[in-house]
């Protein structure tokens, strides 16, 4: 349940500063509207479902200068994304200082105060084990995962009180839980009216990544981003689901006509991105290979189907 849950006021509410210590604004006269102290940079970067935080420990070195953010309603595996990447701050931190011939002080990350016990305790098996905090790294990686952090949301829910209009360059949604059964598909995270909103978040030129296993829900995907119609979609669908999904259809004519336009306009607002750009992005290989999911599935030697969509600039709706 999302009860607890707190969302800021708006964007300008959002106390980033102690997310990322080494980004805030030496100017202390400069504060939010929350009264914490404001960052020399955006956040710019916001995977959507981080899960246990692969994709974002992949990216921090690639984008060393991009702050990146994961969103996460699991409020354990949220703890654990915090404790991981402090402890790998603190790794990163112990080298540097050991390395280093200056004596310019090096910030440590501040640990959350869950011991790393507690968070590997609650969490499913599969849980990749958190560093030492008080071992070097073996190596400096650019940036020294000052870069990323993560928060528990439901990004269902008020993403625009998050982020502003266009602050963001990249929005990653990655192995999403597919949902299987039609009644449930409003609980998807791709829909006409998220993606809107990812469309509103996100700056024209900006992208947005999707990877799944789930071969119906990349259909679902494609469609959802209007460049796919229902007709010339094989879905595989079972009886089951198909019987479902006539009843449902039944219930909600209303829902179906606003699905219909509010794909009509999220087609607007998106590109399909070629394969050969794909190719040749290093944040697709990340996405591919060092998200948890991507590993699992790696492993069961299961499909990845990968589709990424380019912010076109705001079209004319005057
Ligand atoms: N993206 C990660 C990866 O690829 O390894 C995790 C994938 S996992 C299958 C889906 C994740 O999305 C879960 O951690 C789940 O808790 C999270 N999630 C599902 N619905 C969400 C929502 N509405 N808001 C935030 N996170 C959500």
């Amino acid at each position: 349940s999302d009860y607890a849950l707190e969302y800021p006021l708006s964007p300008a509410h959002m106390d980033w500063a102690s997310h990322y210590p080494a980004f805030v604004d030496p100017d202390e006269s400069k504060l939010t509207l929350s009264g914490s102290r404001k960052l020399l940079k955006d956040v710019e970067v916001a995977d959507i479902g981080c899960g246990f935080g692969g994709l974002l420990i992949g990216l921090a070195p690639v984008l060393p200068e991009t702050l990146m953010v994961g969103l996460e309603i699991r409020s354990q595996v949220t703890e654990y994304v915090k404790v991981r990447v402090a402890a790998l701050r603190n790794q990163q931190a112990r080298l540097r200082a050991a390395s280093s011939s200056t004596s310019t002080p090096i910030p440590t990350a501040e640990e959350p105060e869950t011991t790393n016990d507690q968070t590997q305790e609650d969490l499913p098996e599969d849980a990749p084990a958190i560093p030492d905090s008080t071992q070097q790294a073996q190596s400096l990686i650019p940036g020294g995962y000052q870069n990323i952090s993560a928060f528990r949301a439901n990004t269902m829910k008020f993403l625009p009180r998050f982020f502003g209009h266009h602050q963001l360059s990249k929005i990653f949604i990655c192995f999403p839980d597919p949902h299987f059964k039609a009644r449930k598909h409003r609980q998807r995270i791709i829909s006409s009216s998220l993606n809107a909103e990812y469309a509103f978040v996100l700056k024209p030129g900006g992208l947005l990544y999707t990877i799944t296993d789930v071969e119906e829900y990349h259909y679902w995907v494609l469609r959802h981003f209007g460049v796919l119609d229902h007709a010339t979609t094989t879905t595989n669908n079972t009886a089951e689901n198909a019987a479902e999904e006539k009843k449902d259809d039944a219930e909600d004519e209303d829902d179906d006509e606003d699905e219909n336009s509010g794909v009509a306009r999220v087609r607007e607002l998106f590109e399909r991105v070629s394969d050969e750009e794909l190719a040749a992005d290093e944040c697709v290989k990340v996405m591919r290979e060092e998200t948890e999911e991507g590993k699992k599935v790696a492993r069961n030697k299961g499909p990845k189907f990968v589709a990424v969509f380019r912010r076109l600039p705001d079209p004319d709706w005057s």
